[in-house]
């Protein structure tokens, strides 16, 4: 290995690549919009674990959508 990038500690989770997980929220889709609005609030905390969660479940939603 010819890398030199050693940490002392490995990070558990790589960082959150942006436009991979950010779904963005359909318009008129009101499970949609609440999700993005929880999203942010979570954001705004630092709770990255809710952000996850709204972004999977947001995700999802498109499969119920016209
Ligand atoms: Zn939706």
């Amino acid at each position: 290995m010819s890398e030199a990038k050693t940490y002392p500690s490995d990070p558990v989770q790589p960082p959150l690549q942006l436009g991979e997980l950010e779904p963005a929220p359909v318009e008129g889709c009101p499970g949609c919009a609440e999700l993005a609005n929880v999203r942010d609030r979570a954001r705004a905390g630092g709770d990255m674990t809710t952000v996850t969660d709204c972004n999977v479940y947001m995700r999802r939603h498109p499969e119920g959508h016209q």
